[in-house]
């Protein structure tokens, strides 16, 4: 197993991946979890048109806010997970209770407590990045969340360019026009930003076609979460 290695190049025609300390490393099989439209500008074999076409995916982003309080959460948070926050004084859209997922997320559970809010950005809904923590913790107080800005003891902020992989009209017909010439190399492209497909792109989706993913080259066993989405939730729904 080798973890923390970025994949530089992949040559198709010759089955082989090279890494940035210039590793070469030959596969039969090679399934990439990169997001599909940066993975093809790295794949050498491939035309210039599947590189063109696959990036015309879309995807928007997210901004992780973490915020560390003082005290306990009021009574009607502490047994919650997360909650939804489509209202248009906010600008999250999520908010976890992160302390209640485990004491070790804060210094001292007797002391403290933390949210973690999720802000999604693209390019039809900005984001000041600069004034984000402080709209937060504003919009915190203005939902009931927290009491008072003078609670807050910490914050965190982390930018995720690739939030989430955006279901647009031409998704489907860039997906036919790009994966199916991957398959030559024995390069199969799954998982969140791999399929691109918005409704199974969940971790337990992702992980799901892995598996399939697997079962299809070790024993031929047809996959369905990536081809066949709507099945696919049908049946888990069950
Ligand atoms: C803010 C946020 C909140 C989320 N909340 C939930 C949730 O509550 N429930 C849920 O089910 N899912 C959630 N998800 C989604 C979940 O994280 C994904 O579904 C899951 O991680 C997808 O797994 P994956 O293996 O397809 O892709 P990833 O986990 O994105 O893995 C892709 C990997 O490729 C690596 N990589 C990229 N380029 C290279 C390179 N050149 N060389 C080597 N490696 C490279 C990346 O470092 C990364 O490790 C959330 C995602 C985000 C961003």
């Amino acid at each position: 197993m080798k973890l923390n290695a970025t994949v530089e190049k992949v040559v198709g025609p010759e089955k082989k991946v090279i890494l940035a300390d210039g590793e070469e490393i030959h596969y039969e099989y090679l399934m990439s979890t990169m997001p599909l439209d940066l993975f093809t500008q790295r794949v050498e074999g491939l035309s210039s048109e599947t590189i063109q076409t696959a990036q015309g995916l879309k995807h928007s982003s997210t901004n992780v806010v973490g915020i560390g309080l003082k005290g306990k959460p009021k009574e009607s948070l502490k047994t919650m997970c997360w909650m939804y926050f489509p209202e248009y004084n906010s600008p999250y859209y999520r908010v976890t209770v992160f302390s209640n997922y485990s004491p070790n997320n804060v210094p001292d559970i007797n002391q403290h407590w933390s949210l973690m809010t999720e802000t999604s950005e693209s390019s039809a809904k900005p984001v000041n990045r600069e004034t984000l923590i402080d709209d937060t913790i504003r919009a915190l107080i203005e939902d009931q969340l927290i009491e008072s800005a003078d609670d807050v003891i910490s914050t965190f902020h982390m930018a995720f360019d690739y939030g989430y992989p955006t279901p647009s009209v031409e998704r489907d017909s860039i997906l036919k026009a790009v994966l199916p010439q991957l398959e030559p190399f024995g390069i199969y492209s799954r998982g969140r930003f791999g399929a691109w497909k918005y409704e199974v792109s969940n971790q337990d989706h992702s992980l799901m076609q892995g598996v399939e993913w697997a079962n299809r080259v070790a024993a031929n066993v047809p996959e369905l979460t990536m081809p066949f989405p709507e099945t696919a939730n049908a049946m888990w729904g069950k």
